[in-house]
């Protein structure tokens, strides 16, 4: 059996950009969900179908062609043989995620989908798997709680904003703020309404990332990881 690491945070929280290089680093794989939940909402656009229909919504993802790649180094995903890495980062998709985001039926089927995906990396058949970092908002919670090491990563709200302000507009100053506060407060409080992200369950360690860099932040999670590998050191 190999480790699986579960990381959780709200938006710009860096949980992407850490959990991926942390599984670089342990030579894992790394599950980024929020793509597949992205993903869901290209499809259903690319569809025609109406994000307030929940029904068809649903049906849409029931039936989403989704193939995830777990490479750290390149992570890829195609939807229906086309890579939609570029697709999914756009601000109409990320203006949208949450109406599909909050779907309990897509959680359901994203939810399984992403057990699976896990239980290859715990498991990998005869040969064992290489291990995974999945990251997302519910993954120490709902979809792996059974994971080795669960951390939620988090920051206050102005460190999020600048970081995904001067990820998204090169600047944190104050138009590109307020440009990112769609994407941030609006989108993580309409998420919470199906997930909490911003308290950490029993058992998940938290690290705050207010005050770190990303390499610091790295670190930081590859020091839970190694406690948690050798609990009586
Ligand atoms: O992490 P990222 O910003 O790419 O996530 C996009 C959206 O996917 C979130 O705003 C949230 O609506 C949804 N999501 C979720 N559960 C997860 C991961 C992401 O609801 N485990």
């Amino acid at each position: 059996m190999s480790t699986v690491v579960a990381v959780d945070g709200p938006s710009g929280s860096g949980k992407s950009s850490v959990s991926r290089e942390v599984a670089r680093r342990l030579g894992l794989a790394y599950l980024d969900t929020g793509a597949m939940y992205r993903a869901a909402t290209w499809w259903c656009l690319d569809q025609g179908v109406p994000l307030t229909d929940e029904l068809a919504v649903a049906h849409a993802v029931r039936d989403l062609p989704l193939v995830m790649g777990l490479d750290p180094a390149g992570p890829t995903v195609v939807v229906d043989g086309h890579d939609v890495g570029v697709a999914i980062r756009t601000t109409e998709i990320s203006a949208r995620v949450s109406a599909v985001a909050t779907n309990l039926d897509v959680r359901a089927e994203l939810g399984r989908r992403q057990r699976a995906l896990i239980d290859v990396e715990r498991t990998g058949g005869w040969s064992g798997g290489r291990g995974v970092v999945a990251e997302g908002r519910d993954i120490t919670t709902v979809v792996a709680p059974d994971a080795d090491v669960r951390v939620l990563l988090t920051a206050d709200e102005g460190a999020r904003l600048a970081r995904r302000a001067r990820e998204v507009h090169g600047t944190d100053d104050a138009d590109a703020l307020a440009a990112t506060h769609d994407q941030v407060v609006r989108r993580d409080a309409d998420d919470s309404m199906v997930v909490q992200f911003h308290v950490a369950a029993d058992g998940v360690v938290t690290v705050d990332s207010s005050d770190l860099d990303l390499a610091q932040t790295v670190d930081a999670v590859l020091d839970v990881v190694g406690q948690a590998r050798t609990p009586h050191a």
